[in-house]
């Protein structure tokens, strides 16, 4: 299992990153991508914890939310980037999120 490559530290990203709060408790793994693409996620370390609220609770999470969904594709999209670059990213992953508005 590669490492996640978009957070260094054990807490519910959204948590983090939208409330600065952290939440170390009750965390579940996230692939950010997921279907056909899960295995790639998995491999390039795309996935982050979230708690269960935020992962899978109907309302603001990132199994019932579409906009949560592509903030997560967007911040992954970026962190790749940063590691890699846009040309592998579309190698990869073959979708430009950075350009999706919806
Ligand atoms: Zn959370
Ligand atoms: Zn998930």
């Amino acid at each position: 299992m590669a490492k996640s490559i978009m957070q260094t530290q054990r807490e519910c990203y959204v948590c983090r990153m939208k409330y600065n709060v952290i939440t170390v408790t009750g965390l579940e793994e996230h692939h950010v991508l997921n279907g056909p693409l899960r295995p790639v996620a998995e491999q390039y370390g795309l996935k982050v914890w979230l708690c269960h609220r935020h992962h899978n609770e109907p309302g603001y999470s990132a199994h019932f939310d579409h906009h949560l969904r592509l903030y997560l594709k967007k911040q992954a999209q970026r962190d790749f980037e940063s590691v890699y670059d846009h040309r592998t990213w579309m190698q990869v992953v073959g979708k430009d999120y950075l350009k999706c508005s919806t």
